[in-house]
């Protein structure tokens, strides 16, 4: 039997038509990577790092995928690239963002990847969408779960229910 593994991506867009941006996202990630189990509400959350640029719209996917982190990532940017994504700065505004989140358990760094992904404990507009779907999934470093990373985050960004 072929392994599928869990994954949680977020995705964000607070450039365009944010909500059909998002729902863009998704079709495409269920067409190219794997079956999606389940999504978070969508929320509107204030920007993080770079705070003059307008709101983002954030969702947690789960999905089930038979691909390796690596394939995970090359689809990932390929999907913002068709979406209309163009980098200007760092954490600054975007049509989409794709992030994985968690792939299963795995603890990964390379030079272009790293999971659990680095600052998701760190992100109110993270956390609050994953603890959502997963509260209970267990962060594989530090061993915290979704709903109890979110009650000890310090991030006190604004993070609203949008649909
Ligand atoms: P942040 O990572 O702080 O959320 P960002 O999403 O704005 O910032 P990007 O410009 O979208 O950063 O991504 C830069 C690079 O990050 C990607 O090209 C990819 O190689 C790398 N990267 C490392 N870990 C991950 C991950 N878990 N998910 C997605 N990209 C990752
Ligand atoms: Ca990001
Ligand atoms: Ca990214």
């Amino acid at each position: 039997m072929i392994t599928k593994n869990i994954v949680f991506l977020l995705l964000g867009s607070n450039l365009g038509e944010r909500l059909q941006v998002l729902r863009s996202a998704v079709e495409l990630i269920e067409e190219q990577i794997g079956q999606i189990k389940s999504a978070s509400s969508v929320y509107e959350t204030a920007p993080w790092g770079v705070l003059d640029q307008p709101a983002f719209l954030n969702q947690v996917i789960e999905l089930q995928t038979v691909l390796d982190p690596e394939e995970v990532l090359r689809i990932i940017l390929a999907i913002e690239q068709e979406l209309g994504r163009v980098r200007y700065e760092r954490w600054g505004a975007r049509v989409i963002d794709i992030d994985i989140l968690y792939f299963q358990d795995l603890i990964l760094d390379s030079a272009r990847l790293t999971i659990p992904h680095p600052r998701l404990h760190e992100r109110r507009f993270t956390l609050a969408p994953l603890a959502e779907i997963a509260p209970d999934f267990i962060h594989p470093v530090f061993h915290k779960s979704s709903a109890q990373l979110l009650a000890v985050c310090t991030d006190n960004s604004e993070v609203k229910l949008f649909s």
